[in-house]
Formats: structure tokens, C-alpha cells, sequence
């Protein structure tokens, strides 16, 4: 073994166009190296050197020495009735996240999970009662992308374009993870890369303030907040990180963030919770929070999980609700859920992994409803 070698290999999956410029400086070679190696990587979906033709051998070969292309294993990947598709990725320390692919009319919109677990423990929520285990790293939040463009491309009936949107509303909090959610956002805008638009990649978030600021900064992507009450009292128990980040702060971080684009608007994610936060008095303190923004509301009928005292609000309920928005201007959306079935066939999974995925899986399940709005 040459000794000179770096013990572990850098991966370049996760490495956006600054980085890998960096890296390529770091290593003595042209920094333009950097948009040839992302385009192998994540245009044409490349994982060995020996195929990067237009970089020389010795490069080739330096590269295979002290890098790597390096994508987590898929599991499991399941098809539902209406198309929805999912695939259970294994991370190289065991611990397992979901990305599913939504397909609609004129889109495909695929949801990414950020963090292992979760930290903010809101009340609905089932990753919340599972705790945190980790942060992703860049390459595995961009990895979930890689995949699902690679597997949907070899099925019948999607083409390599099928994905037209990216969420980050699988499991964690994305602001709580940020630099590793940055890289992998400019990834996906990047024109070496997958050339999604600014409106078509979007990073929701409970409200982590300072790094929503950051996030205006540095880049230019779609934002949706979960908010899910429209007094302080009732989101500090939905969602504690309010207590934090109350709703005074929230709402002026919110009016700052598009405020040199005037047209874009931020979706304000509203979970239906029986006799919780669904009644029309609800509805009027909304309209007061949000007059004057620019916002659009996306309703969530809350999707139950196994010991959860929270039930989801009745139709009627929730018709009347929309109605009060709708009818004081807001553009409000009501998600039901997709791929349904896919539930039923969970049971298939077998051991350390069934445990994992099905509390993943009904997380998974509840992104599907707003998801799909995208
Ligand atoms: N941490 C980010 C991403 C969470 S997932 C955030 O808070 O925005 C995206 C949305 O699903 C959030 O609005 C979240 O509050 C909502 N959600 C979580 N659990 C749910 C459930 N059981 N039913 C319906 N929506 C849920």
C-alpha cells in the first residue's frame, strides 16, 4: 500500500461546484476539472473514474487512489397503484431513510429526507417521537436524487426528465442541517448537475430563523413553513421550536425572505388536527397573521400514527376552514394522501430493518399529502 494515500477517500457525490473546485486546486489540478467530474457524476450518473473520458489517464488514475463516487445501497424500492414510488436507502452505518417519488400530470416531484430522526419533537409528527439519530451528509441528501433519476430512468414509461421537482420534506429538519443541505441544493439547481429551477426546489422548515436568513443569501429556492397554528399558544405545544423562533420573528423573517422578488410567495403548511387548530376561529387568526404577505396555504389533513391522541379533522371541517382563506384571498390547497397502498405492503420488509422503515414509512406516508403539491 503506498503510503502517502489518504486513509479514507474523499466522496465526490456530495461535492457542489465550489467544493469540487477546491478540491481539484487542493490536489494540484485545473479547477474547471470540477464542472467535467460533476457532469459524470450527476448528468450522466458515472461512479468510475476509468469512464470519465475527457480527463487524462494519470488524472483518472490519481482519482481512483484517494476518491470515490460512493451511493448508499437501495434496500428496498416499492411501486404503489397510483404510481407513487419509494425507496428505502441504507445509509453505510445501517440506518435507513425514504425518498418517494410523486408522479403528477405535468410533474414528478420527489421528496428527500435531511436527518436521521429528529430533534424538534413537534406534537403530530411521528419522526418527532423517534428522536434524532444524525445529520445526512451532502452526498447522502444529493445520493437520494442520484438514485431515484437512475432507477426511474430504466422503468417503462418515465424518461430521465420524470423528476421536475425536489422537496426536502421527508424526515428532519433541513435548516438544523444546513451546511450539508446547502451543497446538495446548489447541486440540484446546478447546470453541470440536474438544472432544477429555483421554483421547482423547495426547503421547508418549523422555522429555524437564522438559517432561513442564511438560506435567502445563499441561494434562491422556493420556501414552505410549517405553521399549523396562527397563535403563539398553540404552536408552542404543536411545535416547541416556537418557543424559540416565536411567530412575531417568524412572520417578519417570512415577509424579508422573498421581499426582492415580490412575486414569489412562501406556502405556509397547515396540519388538520381535530378540534386542535381546525376550527374557523383558527382560520381568522391565519388571515390576521398573514395579512398583507404574500402566501400561499396548503392544508394537510394530519396523517395518524400509533399512539397519537391527535385525530385528523373531518372533511366538513376542513372544507369550511378553506373557505374562510379562500374567501379572504389566499390561495389555500387541501392534500390528500398518495400511495396508500404501499402501506399494506410493508409487512415484506423483514427484521431490524421492519422496525426501522415503518416508523419511517408512516413519516413518509404523511409527506405524500403535501408532497404532491409541489
Ligand atoms: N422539518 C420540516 C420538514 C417536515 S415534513 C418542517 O417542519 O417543515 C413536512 C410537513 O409535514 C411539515 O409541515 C410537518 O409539520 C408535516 N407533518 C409532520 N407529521 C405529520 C402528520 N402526521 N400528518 C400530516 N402532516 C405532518
Amino acid at each position: 500500500m503506498n503510503e502517502n494515500l489518504p486513509a479514507t477517500k474523499t466522496n465526490l457525490l456530495g461535492l457542489d461546484l465550489e467544493n469540487m473546485r477546491q478540491f481539484f486546486e487542493s490536489i494540484g489540478e485545473k479547477p474547471f476539472r470540477a464542472q467535467q467530474v460533476i457532469k459524470w457524476i450527476h448528468e450522466v450518473g458515472v461512479q468510475d473514474f476509468e469512464l470519465m473520458t475527457n480527463l487524462g489517464k494519470a488524472l483518472r488514475e490519481k482519482l481512483s487512489e484517494i476518491a470515490e463516487i460512493k451511493v448508499p445501497t437501495v434496500l428496498l424500492e416499492k411501486s404503489a397503484e397510483d404510481d407513487t414510488r419509494k425507496w428505502i436507502i441504507q445509509l453505510s452505518d445501517g440506518n435507513c431513510v425514504e425518498t418517494v417519488f410523486i408522479p403528477a400530470k405535468n410533474r414528478g416531484t420527489l421528496c428527500i429526507s435531511s436527518q436521521v430522526g429528529c430533534i424538534l419533537n413537534c406534537d403530530f409528527c411521528s419522526t418527532g417521537k423517534q428522536g434524532f439519530s444524525r445529520n445526512l451528509t451532502s452526498a447522502e441528501i444529493i445520493a437520494q436524487l442520484w438514485i431515484a433519476v437512475r432507477a426511474l430512468s430504466l422503468k417503462q414509461g418515465f424518461h430521465d426528465r420524470a423528476i421536475t421537482n425536489v422537496v426536502m420534506m421527508g424526515m428532519g429538519e433541513p435548516m438544523l442541517n444546513f451546511d450539508n443541505v446547502l451543497p446538495a441544493l446548489q447541486i440540484m439547481r446546478s447546470d453541470f448537475a440536474y438544472s432544477l429551477s429555483k421554483y421547482r426546489v423547495t426547503v421547508s422548515t418549523a422555522g429555524v430563523i437564522p438559517a432561513m436568513k442564511v438560506l435567502r443569501e445563499k441561494t434562491d429556492v422556493a420556501l414552505a413553513v410549517s405553521l399549523h397554528a396562527g397563535n403563539n399558544e398553540l404552536r408552542n405545544k404543536l411545535v416547541p421550536l416556537n418557543k424559540k423562533y416565536p411567530l412575531e420573528e417568524l412572520m417578519q423573517t417570512c415577509k424579508d425572505f422573498f421581499k426582492d422578488e415580490p412575486k414569489r410567495s412562501i406556502v405556509m403548511e397547515y396540519v388538520m388536527l381535530d378540534g386542535v387548530n381546525d376550527e374557523p376561529l383558527h382560520a381568522r387568526q391565519l388571515v390576521k397573521l398573514l395579512s398583507n404577505m404574500s402566501v400561499k396555504i396548503n392544508l394537510i389533513p394530519f396523517n395518524p400514527f400509533p399512539h397519537t391522541t391527535y385525530q385528523r379533522s373531518t372533511d366538513a371541517n376542513i372544507d369550511t376552514f378553506q373557505r374562510i382563506l379562500s374567501n379572504a384571498g389566499y390561495f389555500t390547497t387541501v392534500r390528500r394522501t398518495r400511495g396508500d397502498d404501499i402501506d399494506a405492503a410493508c409487512g415484506q420488509l423483514v427484521g431490524q430493518v421492519q422496525d426501522r422503515t415503518r416508523r419511517q414509512e408512516r413519516y413518509l406516508k404523511a409527506r405524500l399529502i403535501e408532497a404532491e403539491e409541489f
